[in-house]
């Protein structure tokens, strides 16, 4: 089978290797379609701290189920890609996305950019009619989810979403199936005709919110979010970056606000996201701009975060 490596930064490799062996208690999955995530461009271009070379990226993935003890052959399903110990204080209180040991398929440990996965049952979730660009997009849209549940947001609420790539998109989407009266920050003026096109929000409009998502994980963006936290109001931290934040004590002391991380999500964010798209409460075509061919990989790379390609979401088709 064929595998594309990133063998160190702002190289793929086309490498051909033995389909994988599956352990008892394993299914062998065929991929189908790659969602392609900031985490990846960033591994790609040597940018994502603590990143080991060689690696094979890809995490959000449409899968076929090829040979199983517990699915059925020929049926899609979709994974989740936050391996977790099961026994540490994280893991025990069923936050299995925060996990003291955990490995992100694709980021830690090889992911999906290879033609055949051997992968332990318990991440496998069946796709029940799920379409593989839909199921591709399972994993960001829960991340969303989880951050949109950790705040508990409720109809009616005053949200304001930092950053409009394919998280903050995504945010806004979940923010508004809560219900939630929703403004956008986004400096891009491409991607705020999209949130206005697409989403029906637009730039921000009032000086405070009840709650503030940031899904820019950019340093100034988060530092000036703490100003628009209305007073009892929340700030969400879906984005993330490498240095210390800093806020004005007093100011965060006299709204009585709440700050929180929001980091992957759990099995019930998915199945949440999964039964939206079995409803038809999401439609996913708007955010999926462009396509790969599973032999373009290496060149597409090259180009993919040039601004100008206006990439909201890519998806890789798996080898046929
Ligand atoms: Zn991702
Ligand atoms: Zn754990």
């Amino acid at each position: 089978m064929q595998q594309w490596t990133c063998t160190q930064p702002g190289i793929f490799e086309l490498q051909e290797t033995e389909i994988p062996h599956r352990p008892h208690g394993f299914s062998l999955l065929r991929i189908k379609a790659i969602g392609i995530c900031g985490t990846d461009i960033h591994a790609f271009a040597g940018n994502q701290p603590f990143f080991q070379y060689p690696r094979i990226l890809g995490h959000e993935l449409a899968l076929e189920v090829v040979e199983s003890d517990r699915f059925t052959a020929g049926e899609l399903v979709t994974i989740i890609p936050y391996f977790n110990c099961q026994t540490c204080s994280a893991c025990v209180q069923g936050k299995t996305n925060c996990c003291e040991n955990i490995q992100v398929f694709g980021v830690h440990t090889d992911g999906g950019m290879r033609e055949y996965i051997a992968l332990e049952d318990r991440y496998i979730l069946t796709g029940n009619g799920l379409t593989s660009d839909e199921l591709a997009l399972v994993e960001p849209l829960s991340i969303a989810a989880h951050g949109v549940r950790r705040g508990k947001i409720q109809a009616g609420e005053k949200v304001l979403v930092m950053g409009a790539g394919p998280i903050g998109l995504f945010t806004i989407l979940m923010a508004k199936i809560q219900g939630a009266n929703i403004d956008v920050a986004e400096p891009n003026p491409a991607r705020l005709a999209f949130c206005e096109e697409n989403l029906s929000v637009s730039s921000a409009s009032q000086t405070t919110y009840q709650t503030v998502i940031d899904a820019t994980g950019n340093k100034a963006a988060i530092e000036s979010g703490f100003a628009k936290i209305a007073h009892g109001g929340q700030y969400i931290l879906i984005g993330l970056q490498k240095e210390a934040i800093s806020f004005i004590h007093p100011e965060f002391h006299k709204r009585e606000a709440t700050l929180m991380s929001s980091r992957n999500a759990t099995i019930a964010d998915f199945t949440y996201v999964m039964d939206l798209l079995r409803t038809q409460q999401i439609d996913v075509n708007p955010f999926i701009r462009h396509r790969f061919d599973w032999s373009t990989v290496g060149a597409e790379f090259q180009s993919i975060h040039e601004p100008e390609r206006k990439i909201i979401k890519a998806i890789i088709q798996g080898k046929k």
